[in-house]
């Protein structure tokens, strides 16, 4: 069985998500999009919103299942049975910030993280962006999935 974390805050998921979940789907038999949860970081969305809105999205799709989790990403592999974190790159400042978690993750455990490219599409979409776009009033329906604007 191909199982796949693919690990991130998803505050709120947004298309650049999307498109990299949907792309890596024919890859395995199960992807594991598991919400870190950090208790020093502050969150726009509540967890319990954060997994609703990523539930919603794939409601059709039988091979994902959404979960949350603290504390190191290996070990939560470790525990789960999952060989491969799931990434996506957007530019060079994503590559060198993955490249490094990535080299440590496989110094700590046999785990191999796999990155996809982002769409040229969705390329420029980052959670943070959208938050300051819906802090400010703007519309946010071109950058994230509708179970978000539906909220
Ligand atoms: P983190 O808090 O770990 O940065 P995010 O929720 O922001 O979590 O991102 C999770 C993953 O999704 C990361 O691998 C990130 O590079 C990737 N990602 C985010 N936005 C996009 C996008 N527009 N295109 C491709 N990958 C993206």
């Amino acid at each position: 069985m191909r199982r796949a974390i693919f690990p991130g805050s998803f505050d709120p998921i947004t298309l650049g998500h999307v498109d990299i979940i949907n792309r890596a789907l024919p890859l395995f038999d199960e992807i594991i999009i598991a919400i870190g949860i950090n208790a020093d970081k502050k969150y726009m969305f509540p967890v319990k919103k954060r997994v609703e809105f990523i539930k919603k999205t794939f409601a059709n799709e039988p091979k994902i299942k959404v979960e949350t989790y603290t504390g190191l990403t290996i070990d939560y592999c470790n525990k789960k049975n999952i060989d491969f974190i799931l990434r996506g790159l957007r530019n060079p400042a994503d590559f060198e910030f993955e490249k490094a978690i990535a080299q440590t993750n496989r110094k700590l455990a046999p785990v191999e993280t796999v990155f996809l490219l982002t769409s040229a599409e969705t390329s420029y979409i980052s959670s943070s962006i959208v938050r300051d776009v819906l802090r400010n009033g703007g519309d946010i329906s071109g950058l994230v999935p509708k179970s978000v604007t539906s909220n």
